[in-house]
Parts: C-alpha cells; structure tokens; sequence
C-alpha cells in the first residue's frame, strides 16, 4: 500500500516511516523539516530501495501538492503539528496556523478522495481535567485563552471537529488519535520533552531540572507501541469515525523520574527544583495528573503497551551515547 506521512521526519513520523517500509508498504513523507530532521529518517532511506519519497513542503502552503499526493495515495497519516510545550508557548501563532490551516489542505482532499485518514490530536485536549483516567468520551476543560499553553489543545481540538465534521458529511473514513507522553530513541529535548533532557543532563552529570514540585505524574509510551496502535487502528474500519486514546498506563511523578533516571544511568547528578514561572512562563498552568482510559483500543484491536519505562529509558540512553 502507498501511504502518505505529513510530518514523516518527526520523531514519531520517522519511526512510523521505518516500520511501514520494513512491511513492505510505499511511503510518501511530506516535511518542512522545522522540528523534524533528515538524520530520523536515516534508517528508513537505508531499508526504503526506491520506496520512501521524501518531499520537503510545509502543509500550511502547499494545498495544490497535498491534494496531488493524497489522490494518488491509499491511506493518509498526518502527524505535522506544532511540537512541544516550549514552541507552543514561543510562537502561539505558528501553532494555530499549522494545526488549523494544515490539517485542512490535508482533509479536505482526504475527503474528496475518500482516503483513508488518521490525524494526531493531543491528550493536552484533556486540559485541567482532574480525572484519574482520561476516557475518549470525557467533557474537556481547557484554560482560558490568557494562556498561550492552551492555544495547542484548542487548536487540535478544532482538527477533531474537523474530521468528524467531513466524516459525517461526506463519509471520510477518518479516524482521531490522541497520543500521550510518547518517547523513545531519536526524540529531542530541545522543544521540552522531559526524558530526552534528563537523560542528557544525566550522562553530562549536570543538574536536572526539575519543574514546579515534582509531584505532576505522566505516563510514557514507547514510540514503538504508539506506532503499532497506530497501525492496528489504520487498519480497523470500525474506527472510522472514532477517537482513540494512545499511551501507557504506567504513571511516575517527574521528581521520582528524575530519581529513577539517576539511579538508571549511573550518574553523580543532582536534581535542581526549577519554578513554572521561570521554566516556561508568567503563571503557567501544568497537569497534575495525566493518564489515558485504552480501553477502546484494546477493545477494538487487543492493544496494551508492550514496552516498560526501564525500556524507554534504556533506549534513549543507548541512543543518545551512540551519537555522543
Ligand atoms: N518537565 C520538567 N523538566 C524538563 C522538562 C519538563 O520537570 O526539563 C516537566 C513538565 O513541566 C511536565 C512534565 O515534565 O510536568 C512532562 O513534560 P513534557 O514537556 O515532556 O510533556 P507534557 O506532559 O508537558 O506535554
């Protein structure tokens, strides 16, 4: 099958790449190579012989191209997004444009064509939610626009709106997911990311930094399993129509993360407490709690992660002392 990756030299998207090509799909990658690199789609050019085309084009521009490619395409993921707490907050107005106007170039002819269509929302669609577990068919609670944070949830939101809006008008068989904390070989800490950077900070022995107090618990997912659910659900027409919830259900507070990472690696570093004010913003708001409700997933396909967070943090560190 061909399929077409909007967003293909992200870290997620060059994983994906990789995997699609090793089962012996055709893929189209399209990339404006702002947070994505050439160096995550290394290994898929090695493995891809004559099946990987990579087209250097931001989504935000290049309505005529995207309606081209995705005519000629059997399925669509579309994965290019503003990226990472830190951006979000710096440029709130690439964010809105991209994941609006980008994720419209992308559905409006996923929808003329009626090809099959997955796009990636954001489990930060969940806001200031206090519920243990966040269940697909949760109200939502999103801060108020005074806050640039919340710029990316609203916007994302919005691309949800706007699959099922052209699902239930034209019957695009489209399909939302929602990733949670994702995180594996090759992801950067440059847009924020927390395992990437103290992992790094590890290996140096420098301090990691610990934002607000450390109590705030995350579950993160291996980029492998987040790719495998992706493509289980891909292949589901039952999820057409439908949002899924992707991660793992593993929680650890950041302070015990910091800790474990230490201990993990062998280091000497300390962990230094690091205000929200003087991390990101002026009355920045975090999320205490976030885990995913999977059961659709598993429901739908028998999905549960398969990787351990001693896995992930093996990983990372692995590949980061690969590069040095
Ligand atoms: N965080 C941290 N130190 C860092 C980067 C992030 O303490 O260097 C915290 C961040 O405030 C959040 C959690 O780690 O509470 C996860 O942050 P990340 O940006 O990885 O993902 P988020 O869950 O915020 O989307």
């Amino acid at each position: 099958m061909r399929y077409l990756i909007t967003g293909g030299a992200g870290f997620i998207g060059g994983h994906l790449t990789e995997r699609l090509l090793r089962d012996g799909h055709e893929v189209v990658v399209i990339d404006n190579f702002s947070t994505g690199s050439r160096e995550n789609l290394q290994t898929a050019e090695a493995l891809a012989a004559g099946r990987l085309r990579v087209i250097e084009a931001d989504v935000v521009s290049s309505a005529e191209l995207l309606d081209r490619e995705i005519r000629e395409t059997d399925r669509v993921i579309h994965l290019a997004a503003a990226v990472g707490v830190e951006l979000v907050i710096h440029d709130p107005v690439r964010t809105i444009t991209t994941n609006v106007h980008g994720t419209e170039n992308v559905l409006v002819p996923a929808a003329r064509y009626g090809k099959r269509t997955i796009i990636a929302s954001t489990s930060e669609v969940y806001g200031k939610s206090t519920k243990p577990f966040f269940a697909e068919s949760d109200d939502l609670l999103i801060g108020n626009p005074l806050h640039a944070r919340w710029s990316y949830a609203c916007s994302k939101l919005l691309d949800e709106f706007f699959l099922m809006a052209h699902h239930r008008q034209s019957g695009l068989p489209g399909t939302v997911v929602r990733f949670f904390n994702t995180v594996g070989p090759r992801q950067t800490g440059r847009y924020g990311m927390v395992i990437p950077r103290f992992v790094e900070k590890a290996l140096r022995g420098e301090p990691l930094p610990v934002y607000g107090s450390g109590r705030q618990t995350r579950c993160f997912c291996h980029v492998f399993d987040v790719v495998r659910a992706l493509l289980l659900l891909a292949d589901r027409p039952e999820s057409c129509g439908g949002i899924y919830n992707i991660g793992s259900h593993h929680h650890i507070s950041i302070g015990e993360l910091a800790r474990f990472v230490i201990t993990r690696t062998g280091s000497q570093s300390e962990i230094r407490h690091i205000p929200y004010d003087e991390a990101y913003e002026k009355g920045f708001e975090d999320m205490m709690h976030r885990a995913p409700d999977t059961t659709a997933l598993r429901e739908l396909t028998g999905w549960d992660p398969e990787f351990s967070l001693e896995n992930i943090i093996d990983d990372v560190v692995l590949e980061q002392q690969r590069r040095g």
